[in-house]
């Protein structure tokens, strides 16, 4: 629950319940009202005194990297700002927002703080243009290892998790796979583990079947893919594969496995 040094067992009911009251949104979409800018945090709280009047609210964004020295790095303070800043655009009524990062490794919370970073967000957005050649790639632990948006169409940190091992291996893990049966009923499916057959991204099946439970975002999109009549290879990302159902929830990318090789399109 984010306070440091309580026990899981030490979270009464009592104390889960009035956290409980305190959230406003999980793993809620932002997004701004000419929809260019997006995010999406993880926890929304209302943010009360002693007496339960609102003081504001907390954006929350939880961590599991390497906890900060000090202070946030910048492009976490930057992200957590923009979480900020897209709340109170959208909102002209907003009580004080203040955003945090949570790092669950030491229990640790760290404020971001900083001018609004809307106006950067849309000049970067605007001078951005599409290409049909990628940037150079740059595989490893502190680029693919974390969070990238690209990985539905890259195919280097797929041949990286394979080459190191660490392929389908941990929470917010990154896989593609072929589906082989959905049961919409039960929001399950059944999937083949894929490894990389070439540098290219090229999929190779590896007979290794698992079963993988949906729920939120992460069944919509598959259903509206399937619906769409997608056939191939899956990427899923940020899937929970730490265990023997996999899960793929409400923060999760589905998308078409769709390599871009570095030369580019045609
Ligand atoms: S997945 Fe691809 S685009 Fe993303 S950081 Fe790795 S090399 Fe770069």
């Amino acid at each position: 629950v984010g306070v440091q040094g309580l026990a899981h067992d030490r979270v009464t009911i009592a104390l889960w319940k009035k956290i409980q009251s305190l959230v406003i949104a999980v793993e809620g979409e932002l997004v701004t009202k000419d929809g260019q800018l997006m995010g999406r945090l993880d926890l929304l709280l209302a943010d009360v005194d002693d007496s339960g009047n609102l003081r504001g609210w907390l954006v929350a964004d939880l961590k599991t990297g390497k906890p900060p020295q000090g202070k946030l790095k910048p492009e976490v303070n930057r992200q957590l700002r923009m979480y900020r800043d897209i709340l109170l655009s959208n909102n002209e009524k907003a009580p004080p927002v203040q955003a945090q990062g949570w790092y669950t490794d030491t229990s640790s919370k760290w404020d971001a703080v900083g001018e609004n970073v809307l106006e950067a967000a849309y000049e970067a957005w605007s001078a951005t243009q599409p290409s049909d050649t990628p940037l150079e790639p740059t595989p490893g632990k502190s680029s693919c290892g974390g969070f990238c948006d690209w990985k539905a169409w890259c195919p280097h940190w797929w041949n990286w998790r394979h080459q190191n091992k660490s392929l389908h291996k941990g929470d917010f893990a990154d896989g593609v796979v072929i589906l082989h049966q959905y049961d919409e009923g039960r929001s399950t499916a059944t999937v083949e583990e894929c490894v990389p057959k070439d540098a290219l991204g090229g999929v190779e099946p590896t007979g290794q079947m698992r079963t993988i439970s949906f729920d939120g975002r992460g069944k919509e999109v598959l259903e509206a893919l399937l619906d769409d009549g997608h056939q191939g290879p899956i990427f899923l990302g940020s899937a929970m594969m730490n265990r023997e159902v996999w899960r793929v929830g409400p923060w999760c990318d589905v998308l078409p496995w769709n390599p871009i090789p570095d030369s580019g399109m045609s």
